[in-house]
């Protein structure tokens, strides 16, 4: 297969050329980080979506679903901690037309002046040797104060200026430090502008502030505010879970890599709320159930590694990644977070609703502690794709181009050839799509010879074909062609969704 970065080129051509995604609006040019799913990748969408329902919804007693609005009360945000958390300040270059977090700029340049400190530290260490007093040193000598006191007077300025919104400052302190571009070395810069990766948005025709909304950034908050309209009603007992699929979007400042980072995108996301104490272990059960999950659909285990959250959000106790190995290398698919009873609390803090669980067995109510389990359905599929699509060389010395998507997740599970456009093969091929329709996505396909339609189908991903010719008149069979293996077998016609039905069954490939 071709390297890594023409790999990613052929995933995204294949995509496109199989009906898979699209541009948003591509005859408009496109629409920067959206994107569209075509008549393929619509199905594949869906067929992912179902199979993580039913496997959380499902086969979890435990688990119910939901269907959250994406828009919700302000205060929701505000409680969650994303209106001030989810901000970045940001400056662009004039000259390299690069854009940056301010921020980041700014503590890059205490960095330097800690470099520095650092190393008349050294210096004075290897002069001095065991005599070295490195306490009495940092606070007396001249020039480790200055850098220190410097960086202390530099961050405490940006910090109170970002606080108090003075925003004007921060570009002042950034043009008085003297910082350049790290690209192009000019200091020609704009101001910086407050930037919230939440898209805002006006309810009804109202001008005043309190009705600006938010697209959702996450699907879980719509679970955290339904905690106890889903317990009560339901009678849930702890532990149970709530699971959801939805849209989210988040104003994404760079932007790139296809799907993987999108500003729509879907999550699929379970929220299990548990004994406070009870946290880690549940922790380790939704590492090992999420683990299996992924194993089933056999997309290798070499592709997949955990990566534990060293540093940890303020309101998580243990985080790990499911890392995926995509065309650009390991990066996160899924988080797995323990954390802790935050939100829920932040919601009773910010409503004046009692979010709690009264514990029979304890006898005491309590805010429940939550493990989240959160996946991008897109990054998924760009898992799933990237993954199926194969260059195979054949035994004969030709090549095939195949999509080896998994067959409970293909978007076509069968299509039906009449091997000839006469003589009555077409109409029992029809005949094959209305039995087995019902049951499956099939299609129908009587263009080219068979061996190019064969080819086609590969590529598309559709795990079988079906093909009708003159004897199936004589002896009711049918040629029936694995995309996988390209065996082929001669079945009676009414054995085919036996066939089918066995291939995709969610309980051989989960269970
Ligand atoms: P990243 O660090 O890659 O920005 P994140 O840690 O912000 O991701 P979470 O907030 O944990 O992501 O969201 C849960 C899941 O949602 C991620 O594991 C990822 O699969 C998906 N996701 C997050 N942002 C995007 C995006 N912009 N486009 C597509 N999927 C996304």
């Amino acid at each position: 297969m071709a390297n890594n970065q023409d790999k990613f080129k052929q995933v995204i051509a294949h995509a496109k050329e199989y009906g898979y995604i699209f541009s948003s609006s591509e005859i408009y040019d496109g629409l920067s980080a959206v994107y569209d799913y075509g008549q393929n990748g619509a199905e594949l969408k869906n067929n992912i979506k179902t199979y993580w329902w039913k496997s959380m919804v499902q086969l979890h007693e435990e688990i119910v679903g939901l269907d959250a609005a994406i828009l919700m009360h302000p205060k929701t945000w505000k409680a969650s901690g994303h209106v001030d958390a989810f901000n970045d300040p940001l400056i662009d270059n004039k000259d390299s037309k690069k854009r940056y977090r301010a921020d980041v700029l700014i503590e890059d340049y205490c960095e330097k002046l800690e470099q520095k400190a650092q190393k008349e530290i050294t210096k004075a260490k290897k002069r001095f040797g065991d005599d070295f007093d490195e306490e009495q040193f940092v606070n007396t000598h001249p020039r480790v104060v200055k850098y220190r006191s410097q960086q202390k007077e530099i961050m405490q300025r940006m910090a109170k200026s970002l606080d108090a919104e003075n925003l004007a400052d921060v570009k002042s302190l950034i043009e008085e430090l003297e910082i350049a571009c790290p690209e192009s070395g000019s200091r020609k810069w704009t101001d910086v502008k407050q930037f919230n990766l939440m898209f805002g948005t006006k309810l009804g025709a109202s001008a005043d502030s309190a009705s600006d909304l938010y697209l959702r950034p996450e699907t879980a908050q719509g679970i955290f505010v339904n905690f106890a309209n889903v317990q009560k009603t339901g009678r849930m007992k702890i532990p149970f879970g709530i699971a959801q699929i939805g849209k989210a979007f988040r104003n994404e400042i760079v932007a790139r890599q296809f799907i993987f980072r999108q500003r729509e995108f879907e999550q699929m996301e379970m929220q299990y709320f548990v004994r406070p104490g009870d946290e880690l272990k549940w922790f380790e059960y939704w590492k090992e159930q999420r683990q299996k999950w992924h194993q089933s659909l056999g997309l290798g285990e070499e592709n997949y590694r955990f990566h534990d959250h060293e540093k940890l959000a303020h309101y998580a106790n243990a985080a790990t990644d499911i890392e995926f190995n995509f065309p650009f290398g390991f990066k996160e698919l899924e988080g797995i977070h323990s954390r802790t009873d935050f939100d829920l609390k932040a919601h009773e803090k910010m409503s004046g609703k009692k979010l709690q669980f009264f514990d029979p067995e304890l006898n005491k109510n309590y805010v429940p502690y939550v493990i989240e389990t959160s996946i991008g359905l897109d990054r998924m599929f760009l898992a799933v794709f990237a993954t199926a699509l194969q260059d195979e060389e054949l035994e004969d010395g030709s090549s095939r181009t195949v999509l080896k998507i998994p067959s409970i997740l293909a978007p076509v599970k069968a299509a039906v050839f009449p091997l000839l456009k006469r003589d009555g093969l077409p109409e029992i091929a029809h005949e094959i799509v209305d039995q087995l329709k019902w049951d499956f996505n099939v299609t129908y396909d009587e263009k080219d010879a068979v061996g190019r339609r064969y080819r086609r189908q590969d590529a598309a991903g559709t795990p079988f074909c079906i093909t009708v010719d003159h004897e199936t008149k004589e002896d009711g069979c049918v040629t029936i062609r694995h995309r996988d293996t390209m065996e082929q077998k001669r079945v009676k016609i009414e054995e085919l969704n036996a066939i089918i039905a066995k291939e995709v069954s969610f309980k051989n490939w989960m269970g």
